[in-house]
């Protein structure tokens, strides 16, 4: 079978990476579509062969539960309507797959996860590396511990902004923080799947150097982990330089990604040589993960509590600079590594 995805919001990641995409997986398919602008109706029904039945905005939108053709509702909005419309999916009995960040707040996050446990659906959250193979590789390495026990892992997610200073991102009412929430997810994930672990502690620092642009968000945010079995890590996030990698030093070796984060094709090293893999889109394989989740009851990679556990540690990185770079403990066990 194949799963039918309407995508919400079709800005830029959903029409030129998440469409595109739907034209290559073969567990789900681009079913129908769910938006703000009337004049993209036509276009992508004519562009996808969308059939007009399938076709919302946002106040009908909750009617689509009594669509057949709908099985995952993907949320591809800004990030203060994710939380609203991946509980109205849930509520409508669709599966969710919510972009990154998962929420404005942990709170949010648990009102996603509550939805979809109450309404029994399943939830994910849009990280595409997950599925990514120099990313899975990576996961290897630590899991199978191919260089020993990892010390020391630095991590890198950020590019610089120029465009327009009151795009959404660089709203926080919109967005939720700036370079942090934006990018620094993914170097908050390239930490902990470097590792294997969640951090105990993060202590963090906020660098201001384009006030007239980033009058809202954060521009540049530097954060240090302690992991559990001693490893430390540094992350790097920004939304004033470009920067895309991830380090590891372990006991007999190491390895790298360089770019780590971007839509690849991503490239890598090891103490063992240079890593090639093939390269697909990541967004195909990250949905055709979900669908075989929900059809086959494989793995879900990126589960609702991932994007949470970010959050926290989102939050706490906000909460040691506010409070002076103060270093905040977090009691995270197990939680979103998978
Ligand atoms: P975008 O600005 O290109 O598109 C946003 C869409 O939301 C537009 O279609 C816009 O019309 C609609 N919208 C509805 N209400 C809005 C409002 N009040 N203000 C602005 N836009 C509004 O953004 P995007 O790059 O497509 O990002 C959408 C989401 O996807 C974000 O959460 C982002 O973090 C995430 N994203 C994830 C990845 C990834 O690699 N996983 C990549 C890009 C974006």
């Amino acid at each position: 079978g194949s799963l039918g995805i309407a995508l919400v919001g079709l800005g830029s990641y959903s029409t030129y990476q998440l469409a595109p995409a739907l034209q290559e997986t073969v567990n789900c398919h681009l079913a129908g579509i769910v938006t703000g602008t009337k004049e993209k109706e036509k276009i992508w029904a004519e562009k996808y062969g969308i059939p007009e039945k399938n076709i919302y905005n946002y106040d009908n939108f909750d009617t689509i539960r009594d669509n057949q053709d709908i099985d995952i509702v993907y949320v591809v909005l800004p990030n203060s309507m994710h939380a609203e419309f991946s509980i109205r999916a849930a509520r409508a009995g669709k599966h969710v797959i919510c972009e990154k960040p998962m929420a404005l707040s942990v709170e949010e996050c648990d009102a996603i996860i509550k939805a979809c446990t109450d309404a029994g659906v399943k939830l994910a959250v849009g990280y595409r590396l997950h599925s990514e193979p120099y990313t899975q590789e990576v996961k290897r390495f630590v899991k199978e511990k191919t260089f020993g026990e990892v010390l020391y892992v630095s991590a890198e997610a950020a590019y610089r902004s120029v465009g327009n200073p009151d795009q959404w991102r660089l709203n926080r009412e919109l967005s939720g923080g700036g370079a942090l929430m934006n990018m620094g997810v993914y170097s908050i994930q390239s930490a902990i799947y470097s590792t294997g672990q969640n951090p105990v502690a993060v202590t963090a620092q906020e660098f201001s150097t384009r006030p007239d642009y980033f009058r809202d968000t954060d521009e540049t945010i530097t954060a240090q982990f302690q992991f559990p079995g001693g490893a430390v890590g540094n992350i790097f996030t920004s939304h004033n330089a470009n920067a895309n990698s991830l380090y590891a030093s372990c006991t007999r070796g190491w390895f790298s990604l360089k770019p780590a984060n971007n839509y690849g094709p991503l490239a890598g090293e090891s103490a063992n040589g240079i890593l090639t893999f093939p390269h697909q889109s990541q967004q195909k394989l990250q949905m055709d993960d979900f669908a075989s989740h929900i059809l086959y009851r494989t793995e879900n990679r990126a589960p609702g509590e991932m994007g949470k556990r970010d959050l926290i540690i989102v939050e706490a990185i906000y909460r040691s600079i506010a409070e002076g770079n103060k270093s905040i403990s977090l009691d995270l066990g197990n939680m979103g590594l998978v």
